[in-house]
Formats: C-alpha cells, structure tokens, sequence
C-alpha cells in the first residue's frame, strides 16, 4: 500500500500589484470558484470529484492575503473546504508580507518572494501568524506546511517545529530542495526527518529530457502519473505527492473550463478510487511516518510518455 498525497495550493493572484484592493474581488471569485458558461471549474468542481470518488486532499491554504483584505473572504475559502470534507493545512507566500495593513514584521518595506529570504525569527513569525489567521478563519488545527513556490530552507523545519506542527512538504527536488540545507548532498525523494520534522518531499522522476520534473497534475499526463505511481508502489516507496492548484482546472483567464485538465483530474481521481487497494490516498492528520534512513533514486518515466504528454501540452495552449 502506497500512501498518496494529492495536494492542492490555494492561493488568489491580483495579476500584479497595482490597485489591488479593486482588483481583488474579481480575482477572488476567479481564482476560488472559477465561473464558466458550464459551471464553477475553481474549487467547488474540485471537491465535487474528490467527493463523488471519496477521496480526502490536502489543502495547503495561503492565508496572508487576509492580513490585506480581511478574514471574511479566507473563511469562505475555509468554510468551502470543511463543507467538502477536505483537509485544510498551511501555505505561505511572502509577498503578501508588505502588502499587509497590520505589518507582520518590523521592517519589510519591499517583496521578499521566498519565505527562504526571511530569517529563522521572522519564519517563526510568520509560519505562526499563518496558523492563527486560518484558524480565526475556521480551519481546524494544522499540522502540515508547504512554503510558496517551495522557496523554503532548513530554517523553515526549524521555524515549523518551533510552532508545533509536525509535516513539511516544502522540499522539491527540481526547485529549492537540493540547496535547501536538508540532506545536504543527496537528493530527497522520500520521507525524511529533519529538525524534528517530517519531510515529505514532492515525487519528482525523471522523464528523459535530462532535468528533474515534478508529479504536478497540470505539468504530467494521465498516462505518466499512473505509471510513476504503479513503478512506486512496485519500489515499495512510502508516499506519492502530487501537486496541484485551485485554479488547474482553467485556462489563464480562469473564465473558461480547461477540458483536457478537467478530463485528466476525472481521469485520475477515478484511477486512485478503483485502486484504493493499493494507492491510500489520505493527508497528513493521524499520519504515522514512515521514513527512510537512506534516499533511493528518483523515478523514471518513460521517453515515449514525455512526447504523449508535449504534444497533448500543445493541444491545451491551440484550445485554450
Ligand atoms: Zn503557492
């Protein structure tokens, strides 16, 4: 049995920032529910077919854009999640930090995009204000963490452990992981304790093209993500992490559904149910880890998937 971890990153963009307090409530309903002539393709169709399929994902919730905008609308988000029966945790981008009305920190006049950019103090600071606005916004109590864009650092598990939450999925290694400071000199591809925290890094392979890539829904075809989770489960790995966002299932304008992406999240959802034999689809409350005291390879997928996937990624961009 193979632990998965479909994972969601819910955030709300203003496009830049110029006038964001009148471009907010447009983003806001663009990014959250995604209205199309055919329905609401943002979260509401997302918990919709996690739901029909009873499948649990983890949410990792950016909530600092409330410390501009209010709690109300991050309740929203939260409230729409409880109701959906899904996990609620916690995600950070730090380039609300001076957009905020209450200043967070002491002296953050510019955009500092990584949490990684931040010291250990002001992590502490910040993964602490985090966990308090989502849960003045309803969540229940969070014990799992990602930073924005993985910008995160060895300072972070530290940061994370000083505030009493246990799971880290912040580690990836084709972004930030490799010079992160966490298993200096090996690349991490299953759990692993650190600073008295469990990592849980993204599933990254190889998909022939020379570069790591990493199991996001929108950047991987069907056909490659159920390969890669059949070849983990016959490595016997401890768990699968998906990436995904709240607004994957859009085109850029996020007015318009994406079917491909819509077909291929159906696609997948009703893979992991047939399968639940195999494939524990779950989040990080009530986990017991299971870590690994020596890193195996990263996985490989094959090159003929990796043409699939291209030219089905042109067919997005020709009909989006
Ligand atoms: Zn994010």
């Amino acid at each position: 049995m193979l632990d998965v971890f479909f994972t969601v990153d819910v955030e709300i963009w203003c496009d830049g920032w110029n006038d964001i307090d009148e471009k907010f409530p447009d983003a806001f309903r663009r990014y959250v529910y995604g209205q199309t002539r055919h329905g609401q393709y943002g979260l509401p169709h997302k918990l919709d077919v996690l739901d029909s399929h009873g499948l649990t994902g983890v949410f990792f919730v950016e909530p600092l854009f409330s410390t501009r905008f209010g709690i109300e609308p991050l309740a929203e988000v939260v409230g729409l999640l409880n109701d959906g029966k899904q996990e609620v945790q916690l995600h950070l981008h730090t380039e609300w930090v001076d957009e905020s009305v209450q200043p967070l920190l002491g002296d953050v006049a510019s955009k500092r995009q990584y949490l990684r950019n931040f010291n250990l103090e002001e992590q502490i600071t910040l993964i602490g204000a985090g966990a308090k606005l989502l849960h003045e916004a309803g969540s229940p109590p969070v014990n799992a963490f990602r930073a924005g864009s993985f910008g995160f650092n060895k300072d972070t598990l530290t940061a994370l452990a000083a505030n009493g939450m246990s799971f880290d999925s912040s580690y990836n290694a084709s972004m930030f992981g490799l010079d992160s400071g966490v298993l200096p000199g090996a690349v991490a591809v299953e759990p692993v304790v650190c600073e008295d925290v469990f990592e849980y890094p993204m599933t990254v392979f190889h998909d022939g093209t020379g570069g790591l890539r990493h199991a996001q829904l929108a950047a991987c075809s069907f056909r490659e993500l159920e390969g890669l989770l059949w070849n983990s489960l016959a490595a016997e790995r401890n768990a699968f992490v998906i990436l995904s966002h709240n607004f994957e299932l859009l085109n850029p304008k996020k007015d318009r559904a994406d079917w491909v992406m819509v077909k291929r999240f159906e696609k997948l959802c009703r893979f992991l149910d047939r399968n639940r034999d195999c494939f524990n689809v779950r989040g990080f409350d009530g986990l017991s880890p299971r870590v690994v005291s020596e890193q195996p390879e990263p996985l490989s997928s094959p090159r003929w998937k990796t043409i699939e996937r291209l030219l089905e990624q042109s067919y997005r961009r020709i009909y989006q």
